[in-house]
């Protein structure tokens, strides 16, 4: 049995230098994503990503920028 108590902020987003729960870290990326930003992030065992936004994304983030 897995006890998920207890369980640490072990994930860092580099973009907002926030840390983040390592469940949390993954929907957060998408996030970024979202906005069309990209995402830089260390997960639970020390590995850094950088995740750039799919270009779709960073086009719909360039309209709503201009949108106001
Ligand atoms: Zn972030």
């Amino acid at each position: 049995m897995n006890a998920v108590t207890g369980v640490k902020k072990t994930c860092f987003c580099h973009t907002c230098g926030k840390p983040f729960h390592c469940l949390g870290i993954a929907r957060h990326v998408v996030g970024h994503h979202e906005r069309g930003e990209d995402c830089e992030v260390t997960y639970t065992h020390g590995d850094r990503y950088h995740i750039p936004a799919p270009e779709w994304r960073k086009e719909i983030g360039r309209k709503r920028k201009k949108n106001g």
